[in-house]
């Protein structure tokens, strides 16, 4: 919905070097997604939301965690030890419409695709992880994986919707295991944070959080990060923003695309590696 460029461009190979030790057969074999997700009849054990949010809205509950790296790597997605790929499987209530249903795939699809070590897939029976994606509150979800499944919360509602690719994907990330961008600990040198502006039931969801609990991993702040919010999400006053771009980047334009950056890219395959 905003206008998009990439602050910094930070290219990593992660492909085996030229001369390094192979790599398993199987890794070089992840199977395409499957848009028409054959699989997805069977469906998991419903997952309890414990501490509902108060406040629908894009929010977040269970391990608050940085964008840039979960410092505690329980909270990762396991790595599958017969095939390699770290195991990120979904299932889907049918109570969604069939374009939302599509729409939810295409952002998996996304994840699949641009996330090289993870492979995304329908759950099935005996899989102990999962994200169960339901129609309810807003759009919310879990920081990082939570062991015996978890929900992803996704409907339009009279916040707006949340069956966007781009806000689909966001939620679905944060359950890889990313918070926010503007949570950064260096957020405070690229952004203004108008706390006056904000409403006080979501300031939780702009709490910076320190570089001794976090990692950026290296990587630049990202303006085009889809872990980015609006700089007049959650305003007390709409017509004023809750975030401000500091002068010294004023040249740059802030917003995001349907999908990823190539920070957030870069990032998420950081973290499976
Ligand atoms: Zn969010």
């Amino acid at each position: 919905m905003l206008p998009i460029i990439v602050l910094s461009l930070v290219v990593v190979c992660f492909g085996p070097t030229v001369g390094a030790v192979p790599v398993g057969s199987l890794d070089l074999n992840k199977e395409p997604f499957d848009l028409e997700a054959r699989a997805i009849e069977m469906a998991p054990p419903a997952p309890q939301w414990v501490g509902a949010p108060q406040y629908p809205g894009d929010d977040t509950i269970g391990v608050q965690v940085e964008r840039s790296g979960l410092i505690d790597t329980a909270k990762r997605w396991p790595k599958n030890a017969t095939t390699g790929w770290y195991d990120f499987n979904y299932y889907i209530t049918p109570n969604f419409t069939a374009a939302e249903k599509s729409l939810i795939l295409v952002a998996l699809n996304i994840i699949h695709r641009d996330i090289a070590k993870v492979a995304v897939r329908p759950w099935v029976s005996g899989k102990k992880e999962y994200v169960y994606i339901r129609k309810g509150l807003a759009g919310s979800g879990y920081v990082g994986m939570q062991k015996g499944g978890q929900i992803v919360n996704l409907e339009v509602s009279h916040l707006g919707t949340c069956m966007t690719k781009h806000t689909v994907l966001h939620e679905l990330t944060h359950a890889l295991g990313f918070h926010h961008e503007h949570t950064r600990p260096d957020r405070d040198s690229y952004l203004e944070i108008v706390q006056a502006n904000i409403k006080p039931a979501y300031l939780h969801n702009f709490q910076k959080y320190s570089s001794q609990t976090v990692t950026t991993a290296g990587t630049a702040y990202d303006f085009a990060s889809v872990m980015g919010y609006g700089l007049y999400s959650f305003a007390i006053n709409p017509a004023q923003q809750t975030m401000k771009i500091l002068p010294k980047w004023s040249h740059l334009t802030y917003g995001w695309g349907a999908e990823y950056s190539r920070t957030d890219i870069t990032e998420i395959n950081l973290m499976y590696p």
